[in-house]
């Protein structure tokens, strides 16, 4: 996410609290138990759920901008983690009217976010079932626990979707958690003269009775937050990145064709000079949605296809491009490791402006560091920022000085190394900070608790960093 503005307001805690039993010995099998109604996140207790992992959500979404009405259906696959007698699925302001489980209707109940679904017979560990979800209802503008707008964003010409952090569940049934990738399959029908654009790949569009059908299909696995499925009054254009990479690119009618186009035409080179820091662009699609929607006032970078809220600027897209490696692929568990993703994001609009013949990393880094030691930017901790915090400047900037600052203390060649392999990660691995930390001592053989501790955890001014 790049951020124009952000106003921070309380989000409650919540203590998790795991009970290890006596497991008495060939006695009977364990009951089945209830999937928990959490996902285990402290910043955000009630996003995820527990006892089963998603393959792949199949979403049917018909949409009219003009009256905000959503009407749609949800067929989630996935697989039993535990001998289930319930699990749940998150889904917000939006009416439930029917919950199947592999085609038979089931009972449920849907309270505070969560839709708890009963099976009429307990779900056997590893067993895959299908869930399908009639759901609907008139859509708004949620806001996340900072304030700003996010989810499933209503404006007049269409909607604006957009999950970070756990936005997802305004849309459709979802298991919120950045730690359960899955595909995702979509049909968005819209009065015609709509266009939808979601993650992907498009399918061939349907019109009929004044009503267009757009197809998109998600084969890369990605996050919920990661989602979209937007609308809107979009010219769409098509380019080509390294080795035939589609690119696929929706911009506003409203806005000034040829200025987002212009900065647009930037993504291929982006990409090929990313390949050679950062290794193979992992997705098979990419490209943008430009919408006019300053009232969200900010950019994500939606999986294959980041969205802006106006036309971006150059480092904007790179940054957001940089996400697909940072963030999308490699994904990390908690939101308290955000800076994973915006700390490299931000280090690649750096290293960006370098290779166009601006400012080195280091002048970037001395020009941050100017910071005085009394000055509030060095009192939040990126490493742990607390939900309030989660999109603070210190979570991007000093995210990426604790980078250039590892890249000092380690040598060039040793963080070279280092990027390369913490981009060639499994995607399906959630990281988290220590990750980084390990590989980062092992590429260099240096003990780095210290550093770790002083740029990510401490709420204070670090030492300047020196070579080791
Ligand atoms: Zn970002």
């Amino acid at each position: 996410m790049r951020l124009r503005a952000r106003i921070a307001t309380l989000l409650g805690t919540s203590i998790l609290v795991m009970t290890a039993g006596a497991v008495p010995a060939a006695a009977h099998p364990d009951p089945p138990v209830d999937g928990a109604t959490g996902g285990g996140d402290a910043y955000f207790p009630a996003a995820g759920n527990g006892g089963y992992d998603v393959a792949h959500y199949d979403l049917d979404l018909g949409y009219t901008p003009q009256t905000r009405a959503l009407t749609a259906h949800a067929d989630v696959t996935a697989t039993a983690t535990a001998d289930l007698r319930s699990f749940s699925l998150d889904l917000r302001d939006l009416d439930v009217t029917s919950v199947t489980v592999d085609g038979t209707p089931t009972s449920y109940t849907h309270e505070g976010g969560e839709l708890v679904v009963t099976p009429a017979e307990p779900l056997s560990e590893g067993t895959e079932f299908v869930v399908g979800v009639d759901y609907g209802g008139t859509t708004g503008q949620p806001e996340d626990a900072t304030g700003a707008l996010y989810g499933w964003i209503s404006f007049a010409d269409g909607a604006f979707v957009a999950n970070e952090p756990e936005g997802a569940s305004t849309w459709f049934p979802v298991n919120d958690t950045p730690a359960d990738k899955a595909t995702y399959s979509f049909e968005i029908d819209v009065p015609e003269g709509t266009v939808a654009i979601a993650n992907g790949v498009p399918g061939e569009p349907r019109t009929a009775d004044g009503r267009t059908t757009y197809a998109w299909e998600a084969d890369d696995p990605q996050a919920s937050y990661l989602a979209t499925a937007s609308t809107g009054n979009y010219v769409v254009t098509d380019d080509t990145g390294p080795g035939g990479l589609p690119i696929i690119n929706a911009v506003d009618a409203d806005l000034d064709q040829a200025a987002a186009g212009a900065v647009l035409a930037t993504q291929p080179a982006m990409i090929e000079y990313f390949e050679t820091v950062f290794g193979p662009y992992p997705f098979g699609s990419f490209g943008a949605i430009v919408d006019d929607d300053e009232e969200a006032g900010y950019a994500l970078e939606t999986q294959t296809r980041p969205i802006y809220s106006g036309v971006p600027d150059e480092s904007t897209v790179a940054h957001e491009l940089a996400h697909q490696w940072f963030g999308n692929k490699i994904t990390p568990a908690l939101w308290k490791d955000i800076w994973l993703n915006e700390g490299f994001a931000t280090y690649a609009e750096w290293l960006w402006e370098e290779s166009t013949g601006g400012r080195t990393p280091q002048q970037q880094f001395d020009e941050a560091f100017a910071a005085p030691a009394g000055d509030p930017f060095w009192t939040v901790p990126p490493g742990d920022p607390g939900a309030p915090a989660l999109f603070d400047a210190a979570v991007y900037s000093r995210g990426a000085m604790a980078l250039q600052a590892l890249r000092v203390t380690i040598g060039d060649d040793a963080f070279t190394q280092v990027l390369r392999q913490w981009a060639d990660r499994d995607e399906f691995v959630p990281v988290g900070t220590d990750d980084l930390r390990t590989l980062a001592e092992e590429v260099s053989d240096q003990d780095l608790a210290a550093f770790f501790q002083a740029w990510l955890y401490t709420p204070a001014k670090p030492a300047a960093p020196t070579p080791a």
